[in-house]
């Protein structure tokens, strides 16, 4: 339906004699889903919410012709009495920091004159003509930027362990294979601001010596494949990709290779495979990529949101974005609320806010007031945060010591009704789905592990099942190949840590 809005306010427009006053912007995602779709009237940023096609009419009419805003349409929190409220008073946005964000739900992502206009090109024009390789690596690794992605790895290490090898052909990668259920992040900054991710990426060449760039999107979001086609193609017209890039002899091109839907293809070592036009399956490591990575050449691959990041890191310094954050986990991190929660939505915060910040101040809390049981982190590779850990600052380090991970960013919220051995059960299923087969651990150990827990949740658990399941986790743990068999015990080792209990009810109280 928001394609109809925007039409309607085309046709109001012209009807009224407003078409050459006010513009139509279809920009990306703001954040707040659960409102969608969302009209922002500038310049009093009125922010209506749930609009429908036939709501446009009055807005026309009363807000742009008369200048009076419509009140029942507004978001109620974006409104005070009479006065409207700023973004950022609105409690939504209040406690929001917007690096990676800063352009989703504000520029048209299809136009690159909208982007440059919110200094885009510009980091990549400071990166050509004022500093070397060196010095972009050294601004990366200082601001203490981390991947994104899973595992929080350094990205100026690992950008500099590629830098360091010679070589006449290396490769920048961009993981967009964002594939754990509940997460959008990567796809929302795909869609909102795909240039944000090839300037980012022309740097990252830049600061390699590479020449070519390939970005692994996944063919379900055809939304963001068509945004990034339109963005690679208006930024070679600008001289900003191909060769040459501004005349300083800098050559650079991204082509866009599409995912079929496989898990594991997010690992990095079967995403470059799956580039390569192989079976996605991943090779164990050493060589490490920035060695010997795609098509056998020093290669970096960089998550989406991480590459989000780096422009801004560029243009405003590396102390800039290390001011934020906590002491290892610097700047921000974008998560994908989903589950009981009221505001489901996007939202990016400093690294150390809390769980209950995200929850209760911008999430809005659960609906119908029920009780915070818990929430999962990292999807299927990750585990769940109790209500005895609620007020622990959320970074990388803090969520492993809780027996969780950060993952690529989704945010499952359960209250008191959902079952945890039930969330175990779904993940496990969702991991032997995905597994690739390669290694015995994970693509035996893992069904086993299912058969276990489907036994449970039917009320056929017997003694000594927790124990088994603990043990073969373990073992999956330790001998899986790759991250995916690795981490897939997180969830059960995680609920079972907390909610130990429920699984023993299941076995005890069996039907
Ligand atoms: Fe494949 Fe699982 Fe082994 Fe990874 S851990 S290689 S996904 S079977």
């Amino acid at each position: 339906s928001s394609e109809l809005i925007a039409q309607n306010f085309e046709k109001e427009l012209k009807e009224n004699g407003l078409e050459n006053e006010v513009i139509v912007e279809r920009t990306g995602c703001f954040g707040l889903c659960a409102l969608g779709p969302v009209v922002i009237v500038y310049p009093e940023a009125a922010f209506y919410s749930q609009i429908k096609p036939e709501d446009v009419h009055e807005i026309v009419t009363e807000h742009l012709l008369k200048g009076r805003v419509v009140k029942r349409l507004l978001y109620h929190e974006s409104i005070d009495g009479d006065r409207l409220k700023p973004l950022d008073e609105v409690p939504f946005y209040q406690k929001q920091v917007r690096i990676a964000l800063r352009n989703c739900g504000v520029i048209n992502p299809e136009n690159i004159d909208e982007y440059i206009a919110f200094d885009g090109y510009k980091a990549l024009t400071k990166a050509l003509t004022e500093m070397n390789s060196e010095q972009v690596i050294d601004t990366i690794k200082r601001s203490g930027l981390r991947g994104r992605g899973g595992a929080g790895f350094p990205t100026g290490n690992k950008w500099e362990f590629a830098a360091k090898v010679k070589d006449d052909q290396k490769y920048v990668c961009c993981n967009a294979d964002e594939g754990d259920p509940g997460a959008f992040m990567d796809r929302s900054v795909l869609e909102g601001d795909p240039h944000a991710v090839l300037e980012a990426m022309a740097i990252a060449g830049f600061a390699i010596g590479a020449s070519q760039g390939y970005i692994y999107v996944r063919a379900e979001y055809p939304i963001a494949v068509k945004r990034l086609t339109i963005a690679i193609g208006q930024a070679r017209q600008y001289g900003l990709l191909g060769k040459n890039i501004l005349g300083t002899g800098f050559d650079f091109d991204i082509e866009l290779r599409l995912g079929a839907g496989a898990f594991v293809c997010g690992e990095e070592t079967a995403l470059m495979r799956s580039i390569e036009g192989k079976r996605g399956m991943p090779t164990p490591r050493p060589p490490f990529p920035a060695v010997k990575g795609l098509f056998a050449k020093p290669t970096i691959l960089n998550n989406v949101e991480t590459l989000a990041n780096v422009c801004q890191i560029i243009l405003k310094g590396a102390e800039w974005f290390s001011s934020m954050g906590t002491e290892k986990s610097k700047g921000t991190k974008v998560f994908a609320l989903g589950g009981k929660i009221n505001n489901t939505g996007l939202v990016e915060v400093p690294m150390g806010t809390t769980m209950r910040e995200i929850i209760y101040d911008i999430g809005g809390g659960i609906p119908n007031g029920r009780p915070y049981k818990a929430a999962q982190t990292g999807g299927p590779s990750g585990g769940c945060i109790p209500a005895s850990e609620i007020d622990v600052p959320i970074d990388y380090d803090n969520l492993i010591a809780l027996g969780s991970m950060m993952g690529s960013g989704g945010l499952i919220v359960m209250d008191d009704t959902t079952c945890m051995v039930d969330i175990s059960r779904f993940f496990l299923d969702f991991t032997v789905d995905e597994s690739c087969g390669k290694c015995t651990p994970c693509r035996e150990g893992t069904k086993r592990m299912l058969e276990i827990l489907e036994r449970i949740c039917e009320g056929k658990g017997e003694e000594g099942d927790i124990e088994k399941l603990e043990s073969l986790a373990r073992s999956i743990k330790d001998t899986a190949l790759c991250g995916l068999g690795q981490t897939a015990p997180n969830p059960i080792l995680s609920t079972l840590k907390y909610f130990r209990d429920e699984y023993e009810a299941h076995i005890r109280d069996k039907k």
